[in-house]
């Protein structure tokens, strides 16, 4: 009878203790422990390709990435990159779970005016992170049961930009925009009901904190023969944003109203700034706007956006990566046209937006007001073109343009 020989290691039947027979083939108990140990590593390898792994970017770095794009906003700029620096690492400690310190969230709230880059600077923070990310309006949440959208279609979109991956969107960022507009409307909880205040505060409350939701997977109301996906929002960072006009009332109020003994006034030390108000933002000014208490505690990270000064629009206008003017020269040159800004030129635009009360959102409005006639005539023009925009030619543009029509009426 031939002799029966490991069909892996070629062993002997007599040199080993166990041979296992196959149809056609044998093993022995050297391999197939050899072979049990490669399946425990391979099993490993997979699990840590599952774990995310972060290109952990310190604050700094993503503060000087944040630089490239948004002028100015140093100190929500530093705010931001904090959080999302403590988020990834959050996320990290949660394997060791013999520790009783745990990292709890820290939402934010961004307070600034409108067009001064709270939305721009979570857009641009999204493009580094290597978690999902998405964008909601608060404008649209309803209470649940009234015309509008449930709280959790938020998560809807976070599930979208996760490719409805729903352990990576439990890792995700979510930015709120416009929280001031679901602030208590008057100062009286109980007169009418708040369907689109106090109510969908009430019930963002339970989302910001942790909560299993259920989540429609393509938003909308909730249908009872819909399937649902279950999200657990404890390790999703959100951050709000609002322009809470009209906070600075409260701010000045608060202010002046500070007891005299704990005014640093008295020993002439601190002048308060009254053309930046939301500098001295808190969660009593929040409260006072109609936040309710509760949502504050949630949101215990609290920063301000600085109003865009005319040396702070000039900047936006020609220094960013894709800086307005930077666009424009580019799209002309596609044309065979050369765009040069004069330095007279960016000033004036600079100054209507200033005028019309625009912040840098007016910035885009007025440049297309200028230049729309030559990108309107130049491309149907023969040869190489140069078009210089300077005080003379943006003025005579502008006084063509609707803005002026608006400024006459
Ligand atoms: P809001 O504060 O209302 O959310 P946005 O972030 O939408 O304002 O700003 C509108 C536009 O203005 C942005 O898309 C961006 O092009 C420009 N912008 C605003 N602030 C800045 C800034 N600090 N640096 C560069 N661009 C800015």
């Amino acid at each position: 009878m031939a002799q029966v020989t490991c069909s892996f290691c070629g062993r002997n039947k007599k040199d080993v203790d166990l041979m296992v027979s196959g149809i056609s083939a044998h093993i022995c108990n050297y391999c197939i422990e050899q072979a049990f140990q490669i399946l425990g590593e391979e099993d490993k390898t997979k699990k840590q390709s599952k774990k995310p792994k972060f290109k952990l970017k310190k604050p700094k770095e993503l503060t000087a990435y944040l630089g490239e794009y948004v002028i100015g906003q140093q100190e929500a700029k530093k705010v931001l990159t904090v959080a999302v620096y403590n988020h990834y690492k959050r996320l990290g400690q949660k394997e060791e779970k013999d520790d009783d310190v745990k990292i709890e969230k820290s939402n934010i709230i961004m307070v600034g005016d409108t067009g001064t880059g709270k939305t721009y600077l979570a857009k641009t923070l999204a493009k580094t992170l290597e978690v999902p990310f998405c964008i909601a309006d608060a404008t649209v949440l309803t209470e649940a049961g009234y015309v509008g959208e449930d709280v959790e279609s938020i998560l809807t979109r976070l599930l979208q930009a996760a490719d409805y991956n729903v352990e990576a969107a439990e890792r995700g960022i979510v930015y709120i925009d416009e929280l001031d507009k679901i602030a208590r409307k008057s100062d009286n909880p109980s007169i009418t009901r708040d369907v689109s205040g106090e109510g969908v505060q009430q019930a963002m409350l339970k989302l910001l904190e942790g909560t299993v939701v259920n989540v429609p997977p393509q938003g909308g109301r909730k249908h009872p023969d819909q399937k649902m996906i279950s999200v657990n929002t404890e390790n999703i960072l959100f951050i709000c944003g609002g322009a809470f006009d009209g906070i600075g009332r409260h701010i000045a109020g608060r202010l002046n109203t500070q007891p005299m003994g704990f005014s640093k006034k008295s020993t002439g030390t601190e002048v308060i700034d009254r053309t930046n108000l939301l500098q001295y933002v808190t969660a009593q000014d929040l409260k006072a706007y109609g936040l309710i208490p509760e949502l504050i505690g949630r949101l215990p990270v609290i920063t301000h956006l600085d109003p865009l000064d005319k040396a702070t629009l000039k900047r936006i206008l020609t220094e960013p990566k894709n800086a307005l003017t930077k666009q424009y020269v580019k799209l002309l040159a596609m044309e065979d046209v050369t765009l040069t800004f004069e330095e007279s030129g960016i000033d004036f635009i600079v100054e209507k937006a200033v005028e019309f009360n625009l912040g840098a959102r007016g910035l885009r409005s007025i440049c297309e007001a200028i230049i729309t006639d030559a990108m309107y005539e130049l491309p149907s023009e023969e040869g190489e073109q140069n078009l210089v925009i300077n005080l003379e030619y943006a003025s005579s543009q502008f006084e063509k343009s609707k803005f002026k029509k608006l400024q006459v009426a």
